[in-house]
């Protein structure tokens, strides 16, 4: 470490954990913890940028993908969702898996390589539904990934829908053709601001379940964290925790994903404003430094602005997601970025950070990259 790092760990508080960390040593919870409360941001990204190199290098990742969201009939009403509406209210919608095939087709001839797709708890909706979306979009579109459902949706197609075990329900999935699983519907796992914000959701321990049980299935998904409302600092922790704590059993996260509280579209929750991009820097760094198990750490630029997630790139990013297409549940929320960018501006966005750009899988496998900036893309 150069005389200039160490002073600047030396001035914010944090060199003992600087030096753990820069020895490869894994963090406590109590040192997460210190880091979210340490005033010096320039000295916490630069330990999560740090983080990030020894496993990434210079690379930073961006998988062409398109969302889908199937309905945006729910059950439940988790009070920060804009998205949801009961069958027959105003604004709900069910597409047909025929329609869900003819986008995914769509944006797979304009070169996507991965589909995304989540929807609400749909109360009558067949598993038929479910295993037939994805069997047809990957017959319509060879190669491609399906990266799909949440933890929730798949324990609501178990319990309620097919009313089989979470393990056969899954495994039908994968028959089916499922790739990944999605990695939201953790929120915060702490059971009292959970019971706050989304009462009636799985709980933190029925979340990981499910994706231990995929896991075991030989199958990746993310991990996510909703972020930035009535939670703090000790819940993050104790939410990342929970998440390194599974990851080192399994080993089957490819990515964890923060996301930050999108307050527009909902009043139902206390809280009148967006998380400040300090705020967002300093989760992304503190998630890298501690999430020593994870490979990648995305900075969801739809959430946080490509602006913002590129400078994120510097704070122990190493990847911008994907280009999207038409996301919706953050639009409804009241997110004024863009609804999906280009591989121009996913790719420029990483170069102008100062990173090597490189379009990956939907299991972090880099398909193609530029060798040197501003070079062209080789495939390979
Ligand atoms: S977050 Fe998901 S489960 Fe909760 S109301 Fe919205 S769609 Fe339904």
């Amino acid at each position: 470490v150069d005389a200039f790092a160490e002073g600047l760990l030396r001035r914010a508080g944090i060199w003992d954990i600087g030096r753990k960390v820069l020895e490869g040593r894994r963090i406590s919870e109590e040192e997460a913890l210190r880091l979210f409360r340490c005033p010096d941001i320039h000295a916490v990204g630069w330990l999560g940028e740090q983080a990030c190199r020894r496993k990434r290098g210079l690379i930073a990742t961006y998988v062409i993908n398109r969302y889908l969201n199937y309905s945006n009939v729910c059950i439940l009403s988790c009070r920060f969702c804009a998205f949801y509406r009961r069958e027959g209210e105003a604004g709900a919608f069910t597409f047909s898996i025929q329609e869900l095939v003819r986008q995914a087709r769509e944006s797979y001839e304009r070169g996507a390589g991965e589909i995304h797709c989540v929807g609400g708890l749909h109360p009558k909706l067949p598993f038929e539904y479910y295993l037939e979306l994805v069997s047809e979009i990957k017959r319509a579109c060879p190669g491609i990934h399906v990266k799909a459902f949440t933890a929730v949706e798949i324990r609501h197609l178990a319990r309620r829908i097919a009313r089989l075990p979470l393990r056969e329900t899954l495994l039908r999935l994968k028959e089916a053709g499922l790739d990944a699983l999605t990695g939201g519907g953790a929120e915060i796992f702490d059971p009292e601001i959970r019971d706050s914000i989304c009462r009636g959701k799985e709980s933190a321990e029925e979340w990981l379940e499910v994706h231990r049980i995929w896991h075991e299935l030989g199958q990746p998904s993310t991990a996510t964290m909703l972020y930035g409302h009535i939670e703090g600092f000790h819940h993050r922790v104790d939410h990342l925790k929970r998440v390194r704590e599974l990851q080192d059993q399994t080993g089957g996260f490819t990515a964890f994903v923060p996301l930050p509280y999108q307050p527009d579209g909902t009043d139902r929750l206390p809280v009148r404003r967006r998380t400040s991009g300090l705020d967002q820097l300093r989760t992304i760094a503190v998630c890298r430094v501690y999430l020593d198990n994870f490979e990648h750490i995305t900075a969801y630029w739809l959430s946080m602005g490509l602006g913002l997630a590129q400078v994120a790139l510097g704070f122990g990013a190493d990847d911008l997601h994907g280009t999207l297409e038409e996301e919706r549940i953050y639009h409804m929320a009241g997110a004024n970025t863009p609804q999906g960018v280009t591989v121009a501006q996913l790719e420029r966005a990483i170069r102008e950070a100062g990173r090597i750009p490189a379009r990956r899988d939907t299991f972090y496998r880099i398909q193609a990259h530029s060798e040197a900036f501003g070079s062209s893309v080789r495939t390979g």
